[in-house]
């Protein structure tokens, strides 16, 4: 088991943080244009999404434009499986605060990718990220239960519950007192395929991946972790971080190392809805 864990972790697997909106399930998906936004001045309240793929299929997003600017969105997954709640009744922490505090204190503009189980576990951290102007919370499944046959090891769900899954995060986040949740779905470890992107087309969610991988997972030497992310961040790129302590302890060192590098180069944070809203034609200076 915990050889598989580490595994999956090592990709995404702590992943968790996607905030799960009332918005995006049978709510406010609905409401969502099929279609991206032509232009800057097509519904800016509404979060951005991609256009469905090829048959329909959730499209994928990986990165922003690399001509728009130096823009780099950190994201930040809360990861906690269904079935862990013994381990955090016995102690162990899922949640990381002094992560949050520090991206809260650095001014950094961040998505959070959340399962459902960790928003159970830490409402009130949940409640607050989502009001906080600073950050947005997207969806990482409920249970972080993998949606391809393999993946890290993690269990899988079954294609005809994925999309049950997506929706009971979203419901846990109402729960929670989360609200706009964003249309925004991160697979656990990334894993997917044609069948799960079918599975999860009537959401109309978009899949959000990355194009920088921090390396954080069950790391020790945040050193490393900072050097991996700086030699990968290009203009547009979406970094994947960890918001778990657990699994994930020292990300908040990273980040603090990060930032400033960062902006010394140039960059400016912004959230993953910037770097779509880009991808649609809108500018990503706006706030
Ligand atoms: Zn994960």
């Amino acid at each position: 088991m915990i050889a598989s864990v580490r595994r999956a972790a090592a990709v995404c697997v702590l992943a968790a943080c996607t905030a799960a909106p009332s918005s995006c399930g049978a709510q406010r998906a609905p409401h969502i244009p099929a279609r991206p936004a032509p232009s800057a001045s097509a519904a800016p309240s509404r979060p951005p999404t991609l256009a469905p793929g090829p048959a329909g299929l959730t499209p994928v997003f990986s990165h922003g434009p690399r001509t728009r600017g130096r823009v780099v969105a950190l994201t930040f997954d809360a990861d906690m499986t269904a079935g862990q709640g013994p381990r955090a009744a016995a102690g162990e922490h899922f949640d990381n605060p002094g992560l949050i505090a520090a991206l809260r204190a650095l001014k950094v503009p961040a998505t959070v990718f959340m399962t459902g189980r960790w928003a159970e576990q830490y409402p009130d951290q949940a409640r607050a990220i989502a009001r906080d102007p600073l950050f947005e919370v997207a969806n990482h499944s409920y249970s972080h239960y993998a949606f391809t046959g393999d993946c890290y090891g993690l269990p899988t769900v079954p294609e005809e519950r994925m999309r049950a899954d997506v929706e009971r995060a979203y419901t846990a986040f109402r729960k929670a007192g989360v609200r706009d949740a964003l249309p925004y779905f991160r697979f656990p470890g990334g894993c997917h395929d044609r069948r799960s992107l079918r599975a999860l087309s009537g959401l109309k969610v978009t899949a959000v991946q990355w194009d920088v991988v921090g390396g954080d997972a069950f790391a020790t030497d945040a050193d490393a972790v900072a050097r991996q992310v700086l030699d990968g961040v290009r203009p547009g790129s979406v970094v994947v971080l960890h918001c778990t302590r657990s699994a994930a302890p020292v990300t908040e060192r990273a980040v603090r190392a990060v930032v400033p590098e960062l902006r010394a180069r140039g960059y400016r944070f912004v959230k993953v809805s910037a770097l779509i809203g880009a991808a649609n034609g809108r500018p990503t200076l706006e706030k």
